[in-house]
């Protein structure tokens, strides 16, 4: 079974195409995984969600998915990211908003522990530290967990006779073998990067070889760019996407 990992995907539909073109070239994958945030921030949210529908797919919420569905306020979002959710809101149809509703905030696939921020703060915290990876070792039960929010492709490898939980960037191309050591892994976004590389990220995980690879894939980030443009969304969200931060 071959599965694509797939994170903050933000409403960037050039980005999310882009993506499963590549998944489809090499070799497709059964189902897709959503690690949440599909909207927020991009001009396509609604499109977004129509296409992950199309797949065999599961999907977790993610703060934006919260926040745009009025069950958290925008307290904690920057003015930028609040006026996007507000936009999002006003883009979504019924049958988006009772979709998105719909979605938990954790699921468990196999080995798999799925969670937005983290296991531990399913929606809000940013992962990127040994630190927090060793603590949130305790709040799942699978061998891996599989996270996004950060937009940043990492992962932290629990080496629990030494206490340690080195974390280190996934890297275009790098391939990550299932072994006996736990993970906590993070694809990075495909839809709004945030690692100074501007290519969309995501996983494909494959059950029969027991790995994970990282692939980033160069979309028409001008195309995404110029529809936000016309839809008046903040000129820094706009911005970011060319540089990947
Ligand atoms: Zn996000």
């Amino acid at each position: 079974m071959r599965a694509a990992v797939l994170a903050d995907i933000h409403g960037n539909l050039v980005a999310l195409d882009a993506v499963l073109k590549d998944m489809e070239a090499r070799g497709g994958a059964g189902q897709l995984w959503c690690l949440g945030d599909t909207v927020g921030y991009g001009p396509e949210p609604s499109k977004c969600i129509q296409r992950l529908r199309q797949y065999d797919h599961l999907c977790i919420a993610g703060n934006h998915e919260y926040a745009s569905t009025g069950r958290v306020d925008t307290f904690d979002f920057n003015p930028d990211a609040a006026a996007a959710v507000q936009w999002t809101a006003e883009h979504l149809t019924q049958d988006d908003k009772q979709y998105l509703q719909g979605l938990s905030v954790t699921l468990v696939e196999g080995a798999f522990t799925m969670a937005h921020g983290s296991p531990r703060s399913a929606v809000w915290e940013y992962l990127v530290n040994s630190a927090q990876a060793i603590e949130n070792f305790d709040y799942f039960k699978t061998p891996f967990c599989l996270i996004g929010h950060s937009h940043i492709p990492l992962y932290f490898e629990y080496l629990e006779e030494e206490g340690l939980c080195p974390g280190k960037r996934f890297e275009d191309g790098a391939l990550l073998k299932l072994g006996k050591n736990r993970l906590i892994i993070n694809p990075g976004s495909v839809g709004q990067p945030r690692d100074r590389d501007p290519r969309a990220s995501y996983a494909i995980y494959d059950s029969d070889g027991r790995t994970i690879q990282l692939f980033r894939v160069p979309y028409d980030i001008a195309a995404t760019q110029s529809e936000m443009e016309q839809y008046g969304l903040p000129r820094s969200l706009i911005d970011r996407l060319s540089k990947g931060v």
